[in-house]
């Protein structure tokens, strides 16, 4: 267990302000300092210009933020949220990925959160949706609207991990539904960790479809 109340779920200091989950010392360390692709979130040599990759075949959504690689000490804390149902976790993930937000100086704020559905029987046995939680906490500090359930898978899909991209992407086709208007409003997809990206650009192109203004992808991880 992680879990020592009013303590830094990483190095277990007493913390200063309860409320942050993780000291500034480790915050720190969980940060990436890596230069990243503002388009793509991998490794690039601008965080100013899109990646080559991106040039010559941009993803649908025209920004990805995120707070580093799958790796410790953010992968320990990705594991217990996801896993060991340490819920309890999302407000101070959430801070990590609000101040990875604002080091980007993201552009524009986005009016609209949107998180990832995960089939019915998935989020029954852990009991809840990470990428719903981590929209909550983040909706109390940005104006930013947030609607769970805007997005609903409307079909059972295989797990996407044991497939190649071609088969994901035809795994996830029409697999989404969208239950809000978004014309002409700007939104960011929210989610844990982003490996090839399937799912996020799924979901873009179901928003941009719909008329959105544009789409943002907010990940705790980025990685491939
Ligand atoms: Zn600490
Ligand atoms: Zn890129």
């Amino acid at each position: 267990m992680l879990t020592v109340h009013g303590s830094c779920w990483l190095c277990k200091m007493p913390l200063a302000l309860p409320a942050w989950g993780i000291c500034s010392r480790c915050t720190h360390a969980v940060e990436s300092e890596i230069c990243r692709c503002p388009q793509c979130g991998l490794p690039s040599g601008s965080t100013h210009a899109p990646c080559g990759r991106c040039l010559q075949k941009p993803p649908p959504w025209q920004r990805l933020v995120t707070v580093n690689d799958y790796q410790p000490p953010l992968s320990t804390l990705i594991h217990h949220f996801k896993f060991s149902g340490q819920a309890e976790l999302a407000p101070a993930l959430a801070r990590l990925l609000l101040l990875a937000v604002r080091r980007s100086g993201t552009w524009p704020m986005p009016q609209q959160l949107i998180s990832v559905p995960l089939w019915q029987r998935r989020h029954w046995r852990r009991g809840y949706n990470q990428s719903e939680l981590l929209c909550r906490a983040l909706a109390k500090w940005l104006p930013c609207e947030f609607t769970p359930r805007a997005i609903v898978r409307i079909r059972p899909t295989a797990t996407q991990h044991q497939l190649s991209a071609r088969l994901r992407k035809q795994n996830l086709k029409n697999a989404f539904q969208l239950e809000l208007p978004v014309q002409g409003r700007h939104m960011v997809i929210v989610d844990d960790v982003v490996t090839t990206g399937s799912t996020v650009a799924e979901i873009s192109r179901l928003l941009l479809r719909n008329g959105a203004a544009s789409v943002q992808v907010w990940c705790l991880c980025r990685t491939l």
